[in-house]
């Protein structure tokens, strides 16, 4: 293609706070009935007067902060004007030429591609309105809803950066996980908690001089596959626009979920001249009102700086760490999880770090990472399943699937076969369902396991005891007669213990 793709995105982010932008009418996603929220500030009557949400402001300079982006010292809000029946008071309070923040750049992951930031600033959101299709006025009536209006709205506006859809999502995800971590919102595009428009055109080199093309506005863009097939299918239309010496017109265009098109909404000429002029209700301010050193400080950790100490803290690859940091829940869970397997581990073996590994500690490290490498699958593949199935959280603590994952490593069933895979599949269901220890549900099922790991020692000892021959053989340096007597002590437990537990802890009682 002999077309160059640009691409800038605008964000709307609802935040998650008590009250509305402006009043305090509670700011609630979850009010099913209509107009429950409102108040005479947000249904816009005259002479009512709007107060400014400072955990709105603070919300908006958090996602700043985390960005890398300036905070304006000082700013102000300014009205937008225009008619729409969602709009009650015939304006949407915003931010024009100064926006609480601005610059600032976000690398892309996979890419390594750069995308500077514009700007954020704060408005409020507009009510919600509902086209009545079965009812006695069907298709006559439409219904508006004040609950949304003036929920505070954070706007990001991207510089044009972008070359391909899959860049687009790869920001817009980052930038919904970073609202999550942040908490500032839950910024589900379903339930339009984020909503992304996508600005494309596409350029050309004419004679070695750079011709911009004309930018076409995509909306109602409500979920990450809609940002990506949107973006691609404009690219491609007005690939065919040009090619066939057409030209692209500058217009608003909006995404059709079912077709998987974009199509025609309003073009420039019946764009809107909004006559911005700063509110009169609101007096500007200035930011040092927050603290905004302590702001940072108090920031938490963000999901790269996760992510790089995932892998590095718990020797995951790339790719497991991304599932982990993906929810902030999940990592959580994962950590807590990680520090139990290794208070069961160190019962077993010393874990890297400990003073006694010395020379064998790669072994070691494999007892370890094995565990973790069980509970990772088990946390991200089987009990993420489990949660989507039944739609709940269910009851496995990270204790418990700590516990599952060493009880299942040290050979309590055998899932290299099918019945032992099934086996313990029945286990995680039931340790989901009732919140069972799992040495509980294994006892109760007559499955005999070798839990008790000061008894597994005592019976190392017992064959360390009475093989003083190998033993001596082994301290020598003679390395592979600890396979007899790992030999020993399977017999000891009828072939019922695990080869690796079992070097592990022979490795450990030898070596010291
Ligand atoms: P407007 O004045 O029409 O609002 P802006 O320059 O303010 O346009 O930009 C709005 C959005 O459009 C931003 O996200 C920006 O990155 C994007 N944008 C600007 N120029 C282009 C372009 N040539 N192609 C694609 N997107 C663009
Ligand atoms: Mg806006």
């Amino acid at each position: 293609m002999k077309y160059i793709p640009t691409i800038g995105l605008e964000v709307h982010v609802e935040l998650k706070t008590r009250t509305k932008m402006f009043c305090d009418s509670l700011n609630d996603p979850e009010e099913k009935y209509p107009n429950q929220n409102v108040c005479p500030v947000c249904l816009g009557h005259p002479g009512t007067l709007p107060t400014i949400n400072q955990r709105a402001v603070e919300a908006v300079i958090k996602v700043g902060l985390a960005m890398g982006a300036t905070i304006a010292a000082a700013t102000k809000f300014d009205r937008k004007n225009y008619f729409y029946p969602d709009l009650p008071k015939g304006y949407q309070i915003s931010q024009y030429d100064q926006p609480l923040v601005s610059g600032g750049t976000v690398e892309l992951a996979k890419t390594k591609v750069k995308i500077r930031l514009r700007r954020i600033h704060l408005e409020e959101d507009t009510g919600r309105l509902l086209h009545d299709t079965t009812g006695e006025t069907k298709n006559e009536a439409s219904l508006v809803d004040f609950n949304r209006a003036g929920v505070p709205l954070m706007e990001l506006v991207t510089e044009p950066d972008f070359k391909s859809g899959e860049e687009a999502v790869e920001f817009g995800k980052y930038l919904q996980q970073l609202l999550r971590y942040l908490e500032v919102s839950d910024a589900d595009m379903e339930k339009g908690q984020m909503r992304v428009e996508a600005n494309v055109s596409l350029g050309e080199w004419v004679r070695g001089n750079w011709k911009q093309g004309t930018k076409v506005e995509v909306k109602n863009l409500n979920s990450f596959k809609s940002v990506k097939e949107a973006i691609d299918y404009e690219i491609k239309r007005q690939e065919e626009v040009l090619s066939s010496r057409g030209k692209v017109t500058q217009e608003t265009r909006g995404w059709n979920d079912a077709k998987r098109i974009t199509f025609s909404q309003r073009s420039k000429e019946e764009a809107h001249d909004y006559r911005y002029f700063p509110e009169p209700d609101l007096p500007p301010f200035e930011t040092k009102v927050f603290n905004l050193e302590e702001l940072k400080n108090s920031l938490p950790e963000l999901p790269r700086e996760k992510r790089a100490r995932f892998v590095k803290e718990f020797h995951l690859t790339e790719e497991q760490a991304d599932a982990l940091v993906g929810g902030k829940a999940v990592a959580e869970f994962f950590e807590e999880m990680d520090s139990e397997i290794r208070k069961f581990c160190d019962e077993v073996v010393d874990v890297p770090g400990n003073e006694h590994h010395g020379k064998k500690f790669r072994e070691i490290k494999n007892f370890l990472s094995n565990v973790r490498d069980r509970a990772f699958k088990f946390l991200v593949n089987e009990l993420q399943g489990l949660r989507n199935q039944a739609g709940e959280e269910g009851k496995i603590t990270p204790e418990h699937l700590a516990h599952f994952s060493f009880l299942i490593e040290i050979g309590a069933v055998d899932d290299s076969k099918e019945t032992g895979r099934q086996k313990r599949q029945d286990i995680l269901l039931r340790m989901f369902k009732t919140g069972e220890d799992p040495e509980d549900i294994f006892n109760a099922k007559g499955i005999y396991i070798i839990s008790d790991i000061v008894e597994l020692k005592r019976m190392v000892r017992e064959v360390i005891a009475e093989n003083p021959q190998a033993v001596a053989d082994y301290k020598k340096g003679k390395t592979a007669s600890i396979q007899f007597l790992i030999g020993k002590a399977m017999g000891k437990l009828r072939g019922r213990g695990n080869p690796e537990t079992l070097r592990a802890i022979f490795e450990k009682l030898l070596t010291k």
